[in-house]
């Protein structure tokens, strides 16, 4: 998709399951399964969407899935697949993890960013996109360096604390402008420093939306709240700020993790908690 100068292609690093009360928290199974239908054992499909940013200077890429750092019992226990991963998905571009100049991570969870860092053929931590620099929120860093009862299972040292080592960490705090076209913005509530990616340009304006909304679902209502989220009332406030913002702005509100439904505008709806997607194809 052309944005302005700006082209925005959605990969994949695959797909895979994991329970669906985690997706809806609080929402009781007999209004969630009406909008997705679990397997036998409970489990929804999701979808591990990066976004690649290419503008006339720099290819961006945002989040960066799995990875393949996962033991087998890991990655069966989610069923995880796909055929090519981020890097068949780049290299189907054409770019290779040398070309990568920026990475953005809107949290550290590890399905989020554990194609950050990967082990080379001698068994090392090495970075995915060695001449890249990682973007990372301070306070997001902070949490996932020193984890809770929580959160321990899903920030991942190996994941992040390669990039520091290597000095290839950029440290943000809050909304920060990256390139002329790219800022992030500070949307907590997921976590308490997660940050989301506006692209403008051309007169056009896209936001990466990260675990604020991980199906559009999240979105259309403000009440369903992940059971991951680490401050739900505050999931709530983001998503109406958000909301509210790109209704009033036409903003493409692009899903990170949806199998089907990459992006789409919002809508209003005659209550003020409750809004609709209007789905669009972004391909490759
Ligand atoms: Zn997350």
């Amino acid at each position: 998709m052309q944005f302005g100068d700006v082209t925005l292609h959605l990969i994949s690093d695959g797909k895979y399951w994991e329970d669906g009360g985690g997706l809806f928290g609080l929402v009781p199974k007999a209004l969630w399964e009406r909008v997705a239908e679990p397997d036998e054992r409970n489990r929804l499909c999701f979808e591990l969407r990066s976004l690649l940013i290419e503008t006339p200077e720099q290819h961006i890429l945002v989040d960066t899935g799995y990875g393949d750092k996962l033991t087998d019992n890991e990655r069966s226990f989610i069923s995880l697949s796909g055929e090519r991963r981020l890097l068949g998905s780049l290299e189907e571009l054409g770019i290779s993890p040398l070309d990568v100049d920026l990475v953005i991570n809107t949290h550290l969870h590890a399905d989020d960013c554990g194609g950050n860092t990967r082990y080379d053929e001698s068994g090392d931590l090495v970075l995915t996109f060695p001449g890249a620099t990682y973007c990372v929120q301070r306070l997001e860093l902070a949490d996932a360096m020193f984890p809770n009862e929580r959160t321990r299972a899903t920030y991942r040292r190996e994941n992040f604390q390669p990039l520091e080592e290597a000095g290839q960490l950029r440290i943000l705090s809050g909304d920060s402008r990256l390139t002329e076209e790219i800022r992030v913005v500070a949307t907590p509530g997921h976590t308490r420093a997660h940050q989301c990616v506006v692209i403008e340009s051309g007169g056009h304006t896209a936001i990466f939306l990260g675990d604020v909304a991980s199906w559009p679902i999240h979105m259309e209502r403000l009440s369903w709240v992940p059971a991951y989220d680490v401050e739900p009332l505050i999931s709530i406030e983001t998503k109406r700020n958000l909301a509210r913002w790109a209704i009033e702005n036409q903003v493409l509100l692009v899903f990170e993790h949806h199998p089907e439904i990459q992006a789409g505008y919002l809508h209003s709806t005659e209550r003020p908690d409750r809004f609709r997607l209007e789905p669009v194809e972004i391909g490759r």
